[in-house]
């Protein structure tokens, strides 16, 4: 039987080019979204991959949804943590609600998601979880203290639970994008975009497929001795060590 893959915020953008990528592969491919129905029901329309409304920020909603897609696919041997929002402003600036929705949607989805998945991947002895965080994790960016805490989490989430899965045939990865031509880049204004691009050594943004072909090779079994990394992918525009 195919392997069955969790996409969060696989309706659109980067989710959207992973959730196609991974049917391409061969996968049973089901893709979680947030709210916006009517992209949700073109893409379902379009790509035959099942849609599942739910707030990843939401742990009961998490682990309902979760077991609707069992129900429907089977049990998770693939999730990738995808869906993410931004609220940015300076801090002095940020609101208690700007911090929180960040925080609860970027991160705490993590634990929501993965919490309801990962006995049984440990019981079955194969997974894999593969974590979109962001170059504004690994480097900062003003204006975003609530993202960039956010996706730097991310990436201590992944370094730690590689470590407890690793003898259980689990790898845990993270993916960092730089900027990425979808919905939350095109919320730039086009003066600050001008400037980001410039920034970037290969001259352009990023394709969501060009994350999304990381995400499959993460997946893969050729990938099996690769955990706990973080697989840079922004043009050359921060270089991490
Ligand atoms: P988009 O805004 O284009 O799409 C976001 C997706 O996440 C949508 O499917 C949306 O659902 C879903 N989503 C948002 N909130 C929730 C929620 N609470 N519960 C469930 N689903 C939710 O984002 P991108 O494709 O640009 O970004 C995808 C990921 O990549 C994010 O984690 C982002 O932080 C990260 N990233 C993006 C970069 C970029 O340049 N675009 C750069 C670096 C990282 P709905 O359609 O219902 O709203």
């Amino acid at each position: 039987m195919a392997r069955v893959a969790i996409v969060t915020g696989g309706t659109r953008g980067i989710g959207r080019a992973i959730a196609l990528a991974l049917k391409a592969k061969g996968y049973r491919v089901a893709a979680n979204y947030g709210g916006n129905d009517e992209a949700a029901q073109a893409f379902q329309a379009e790509s035959g991959i099942p849609v599942y409304k739910w707030d990843v920020g939401d742990y009961d909603a998490c682990v309902a949804g979760i077991a609707q897609v069992t129900k429907d696919l089977g049990e998770a041997d693939i999730l990738v943590n995808n869906a993410g929002i931004t609220r940015d402003a300076m801090l002095h600036k940020m609101t208690p609600e700007q911090w929180n929705e960040v925080i609860r949607v970027d991160l705490n989805s993590l634990f929501n998601m993965t919490r309801p998945v990962i006995e049984g991947m440990r019981a079955r002895g194969w997974g894999r979880i593969v974590n979109i965080s962001s170059i504004n994790g690994q480097k900062g960016q003003m204006g975003q203290t609530n993202y960039s805490a956010a996706k730097a989490g991310v990436i201590g989430f992944t370094k730690a639970l590689a470590q407890e899965t690793a003898r259980k045939g689990i790898t845990v990865n993270a993916v960092a994008p730089g900027y990425i031509d979808t919905d939350m880049v095109a919320a730039v204004p086009e003066k600050v975009l001008e400037g980001i691009i410039a920034q970037i050594p290969v001259g352009r943004l990023g394709k969501a497929e060009e994350i999304a072909a990381c995400v499959a090779f993460l997946v893969s079994d050729a990938a099996a001795f690769i955990t706990g990394a973080t697989l840079t992918a922004n043009g050359g525009q921060y270089i991490a060590g």
